[in-house]
């Protein structure tokens, strides 16, 4: 007979609400904790790309995210002077990916959570093996002994700490300015549909993508930074100083700052591929895994594929086989998000770089693509279960 495995996941983001989900799917017994009194998002866009969106299909959240998103059709490429570099329709994978306002998209998550599944207020403050279990204690006062616990909690994860790991920001050196503009006020986005604009020079880049079904474009300018900023901070930014970084550059760019009523400045930073995920019964998942810098729009999607994958490893087993299921969830996932975090930073240089050698930018551009397009192709549940079957031959679990 199988047990009902008591799952706490901490960390209500996008990361930690999609694992509830998944794991709830498979059966098990899931309860969220959110430090957040509220769940808030800040105005900004977010890419679902085919690797989450088929995952995310699988739970029946289709139609919902239908209707909150912005079909992904294409991108389109220029240099800072508006010279086509690509213009290509997205690889078909036979599954549409979608751009979304990331309010929308937290909120849809957390209405599908049944009730009193969700914990607001819970902010994190211990976790201990104990009893069996883990003991976790919150700082409102709150304990509660868990048999798996997934820490979704971002950044700066606190199971993380609990876990024994130490880690460090760091920085590319660039800063993003961020901002959503009514599309219909940008007579050049008349045309775009759902491709993503994207702007390449010198030092910097400049994209642009439809979110909230068409009706708002999202602008992230990355530009040159030497501020020592906090990770994940976000502040007013000053639409002059925007306005002074992208001089002289393509018509639809100036046009999109000018049209700007407002922007935040978003700090960037990474940090380095960590030794291990999992002790005993405690794992992370998301940004307390492995923070990326979004160039290649992969930080949700990889969090998505990171809660389906527990799903898989925990579906219908015994307490004690709960610390070797995380060794091969660990598995499944540690080496593919390395590559994807270093290959991550990669495709912000070249979008900050400009190249005299046209020959040498087109060799990166095809390589980008054909790695871009192995990464959207991948099915986690699928990798999941195979990674099982090796364990399984190899007696590892
Ligand atoms: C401003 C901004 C813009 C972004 N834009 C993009 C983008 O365009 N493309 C892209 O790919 N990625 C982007 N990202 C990154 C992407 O959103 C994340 O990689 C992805 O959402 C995974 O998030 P997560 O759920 O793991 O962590 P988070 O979204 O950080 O969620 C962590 C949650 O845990 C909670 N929490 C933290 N500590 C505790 C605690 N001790 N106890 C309880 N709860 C706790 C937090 O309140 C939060 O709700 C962006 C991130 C930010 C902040």
């Amino acid at each position: 007979m199988t047990e009902n495995l008591r799952v706490a996941v901490i960390g209500g983001g996008i990361g930690g609400l999609t694992a509830a989900l998944a794991l709830r799917a498979r059966g098990l017994d899931v309860t969220i904790f959110e430090q957040a009194g509220e769940l808030r998002e800040i105005g900004a866009g977010v890419s679902i790309f085919p690797n989450a969106t088929r995952l995310l299909q699988r739970i029946g959240l289709t139609d919902e995210i239908e209707k909150i998103g912005s079909p992904i059709t294409g991108q389109v490429i220029r240099t800072s002077g508006g010279e086509l570099i690509n213009q290509s329709a997205s690889p078909s994978t036979g599954v549409q990916s979608y751009n979304v306002h990331r309010a929308d998209f937290l909120k849809l998550l957390a209405n599908a959570q049944p009730e009193g599944t969700l914990h607001l207020g819970h902010r994190l403050s211990g976790a201990r093996e104990a009893d069996g279990g883990v003991r976790l204690t919150f700082s409102n006062g709150a304990a509660v002994i868990s048999d798996v616990v997934i820490g979704a909690d971002g950044i700066h994860s606190a199971l993380q700490q609990a876990i024994g790991l130490k880690t460090y920001p760091s920085s590319e050196g660039i800063m993003a300015y961020r901002g959503l503009i009514p599309t219909e006020k940008l007579s050049w986005a008349k045309d775009i549909g759902g491709r993503m604009s994207r702007w390449i020079g010198k030092g910097r880049s400049f994209l642009c993508y439809p979110v909230s079904s068409g009706r708002l474009m999202n602008m992230v300018a990355f530009v040159p930074t030497n501020l020592d900023s906090e990770e994940s901070w976000t502040a007013p930014g000053d639409l002059n100083a925007l306005s002074a970084e992208y001089a002289g550059w393509d018509y639809p760019v100036l046009e999109t700052i000018g049209a700007l009523d407002s922007t935040f400045r978003w700090g960037i930073y990474d940090r380095a591929p960590l030794p291990y995920w999992s002790v005993g019964r405690m794992t992370l998942l998301g940004d307390a895994a492995h923070p990326m810098v979004p160039h290649l729009g992969q930080g949700a999607a990889q969090a998505i594929e990171d809660g389906f994958t527990l799903a898989v490893v925990l579906e219908g087993i015994k307490r004690q086989d709960v610390s070797k299921r995380l060794q091969a969830y660990e598995r499944a996932r540690l080496q593919r998000t390395s590559q994807i975090q270093a290959l991550a930073r990669d495709t912000g240089r070249f979008f900050r770089a400009e190249y005299e050698d046209v020959a040498e930018r087109d060799r990166f551009m095809a390589k980008w693509m054909s790695a871009n397009g192995q990464i959207r192709g991948h099915d986690a549940e699928q990798a999941a279960k195979e990674e099982l079957l090796a364990a399984n031959d190899s007696g590892s679990i």
